[in-house]
C-alpha cells in the first residue's frame, strides 16, 4: 500500500531524539523540559486520596468542577480576570492538546497562522494538518525582540491566528506589555484569534512580570491562554492542562475536544483541585526557579559560552560562536556523546538554515546536577 505523508517534512521530535542520545550515552540530560526530581509529596498524595476517594471514572468533558473553580479563582488573584468555570475553561492532556485542538477547531484550508520562530514544535504541524498555512516572523540571537512591522506586514485577509508564547520556549525571553498592546492594536477590529501559550507564566525572573492576554481587554476577547500543570507543579508526566476563552470562542473548542480526548485524568485533576486552595503553591515558583538559574550561571560565568540571563522559563540559552564554528545540531551531538552532557539546539525551532550557534539548556534540575553540569561546560 501507498500513503500519502501528511507531514512528509516532519521527523522525530528533538526533545525525543536528544532524550534517547542523552540516555544511550550516559550523558547528563539538559536538553528535554523537565525536572529531574519528584513534585511535592503532599500533591502526590491528594492525587492517591483522590483515586481512593473513588474519582476515578470519566470527569465531566470540561474538566472536574473544583479544578476549573480553581484556575478560574488564579485567574482572579493574579490578574483579576473573570473566566467562568462553567463555559470559559476547559481542562486538557497537557497544552499540547489544548493546542491542537484550538488549531483544529479554527483552522479551515489555506488560512493564514503567524508563528514567531523559533516557536515551540507542535505548532506548525497542527497547523499543516488542518490544512492552514504556517507564515513565520523571525526572532533573532541575542535579543529575540519582535520587529512590529514585520508582523504587520504579514496580516492579510486571510490571516486567521496568531500563535504567541511569552514567556518563550526556547530563548527565556518575555513579552512586555509594548508588545502585547502592539499586538492589541494590530488585532483590533480583525477576526484573527490569538493563541497565547502561556505555559510558563509562573516563571518569570528579576521581578518582571508575566503580562497574559487577560490583561489587555480587546487581546481577551480574542484570545486563547494556554497552560500546563506540569510545568507548574514539576511532574511533566501527568500530562495535564487547560486553555480559557471567551464563552464564544470556547463553545467551538469543545466541539472537538469532546471527540478528540473527551475527558482527562480525573484523579489527578481533583488532586491538582485540593492542592491549588493554598496558592503559594503556584506563587512562589519564580523565586524557586531564579535560584536554580543564579547558580547554573554563576558556575559558568568562566566558562566560553556567552549569554542573557533568562528572564523566563526553565531555559538558559548559550552561545557558543567563541568555542567552534559547527552547526548547532553537530555539536549539540557531538557534546552528548563526548562531553556527556545534553542540549537542544535552537536552529530546529526555526525555518531551514537560521543557525545563530544557540544550544538551550534546561535548569530545572538538583543542585548536584547543575554543578555536575556546568564543570562540564567550563572545560569546553
Ligand atoms: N508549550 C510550550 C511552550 C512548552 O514548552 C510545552 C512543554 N511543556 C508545551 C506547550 C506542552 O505542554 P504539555 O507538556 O502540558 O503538553
Ligand atoms: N516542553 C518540553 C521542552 O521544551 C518538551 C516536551 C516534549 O518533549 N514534547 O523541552
Amino acid at each position: 500500500m501507498q500513503h500519502q505523508s501528511k507531514l512528509p517534512n516532519v521527523g522525530t521530535t528533538i526533545f525525543t531524539v536528544m532524550s534517547a542520545l542523552a540516555n544511550e550515552h550516559n550523558a547528563l540530560n539538559l536538553s528535554q523540559g523537565f525536572p529531574n526530581y519528584t513534585s511535592d509529596q503532599k500533591l502526590n498524595d491528594l492525587v492517591t486520596q483522590a483515586m481512593n476517594n473513588g474519582y476515578n471514572q470519566y470527569a465531566p468533558m470540561a474538566g472536574n468542577l473544583d479544578l476549573r473553580l480553581a484556575i478560574s479563582h488564579k485567574y482572579e488573584l493574579l490578574y483579576k480576570s473573570t473566566y467562568h468555570p462553567e463555559n470559559e475553561i476547559t481542562v486538557t492532556a497537557g497544552a499540547t492538546q489544548a493546542i491542537y485542538t484550538i488549531i483544529s477547531a479554527f483552522i479551515h484550508k489555506d488560512d493564514e497562522v503567524i508563528i514567531f520562530k523559533p516557536a515551540y514544535d507542535c505548532y506548525e504541524p497542527a497547523v499543516i494538518l488542518n490544512g492552514g498555512k504556517p507564515l513565520s516572523v523571525q526572532l533573532s540571537a541575542p535579543n529575540y525582540k519582535v520587529n512590529w512591522e514585520e508582523v504587520s506586514s504579514k496580516i492579510t485577509s486571510r490571516t486567521k491566528m496568531i500563535i504567541i508564547n511569552t514567556p518563550h520556549n526556547p530563548t527565556g525571553t518575555i513579552w512586555s506589555k509594548e508588545d502585547m498592546l502592539k499586538l492589541q492594536n494590530l488585532t483590533k477590529n480583525t477576526n484573527i484569534i490569538v493563541l497565547s501559550d502561556e505555559v510558563y507564566e509562573h516563571i518569570v525572573f528579576d521581578d518582571a512580570k508575566h503580562f497574559s492576554v487577560c490583561l489587555f481587554n480587546d487581546l481577551k476577547q480574542r484570545s486563547f491562554i494556554t497552560a500546563s500543570f506540569g510545568k507548574t507543579f514539576h511532574n511533566t508526566g501527568w500530562k495535564i492542562g487547560y486553555c480559557c476563552a471567551p464563552n464564544y470562542l470556547m463553545a467551538e473548542f469543545r466541539k472537538v475536544h469532546q471527540f478528540n480526548v473527551f475527558s482527562v485524568n480525573h484523579p489527578v485533576q481533583k488532586g491538582i483541585a485540593d492542592y491549588m486552595q493554598n496558592p503559594k503553591t503556584y506563587i512562589g515558583l519564580s523565586e524557586f526557579f531564579q535560584r536554580k538559574r543564579d547558580l547554573f550561571l554563576n558556575l559558568i560565568s568562566e566558562s566560553r559560552f556567552k549569554f542573557k540571563p533568562s528572564q523566563g522559563t526553565y531555559f538558559q540559552v548559550l552561545d557558543y560562536s567563541d568555542i567552534t564554528e559547527e552547526h548547532d545540531v553537530e555539536f549539540a551531538k557531538r557534546l552528548t556523546i563526548e562531553s556527556k552532557i545534553a542540549s537542544i539546539p535552537l536552529s530546529v525551532f526555526y525555518d531551514k538554515n537560521k543557525d545563530d550557534k544557540v544550544l538551550r539548556f534546561c535548569f530545572a534540575k538538583t543542585e548536584e546536577t547543575l554543578i555536575r553540569a556546568s564543570e562540564i561546560l567550563c572545560k569546553i
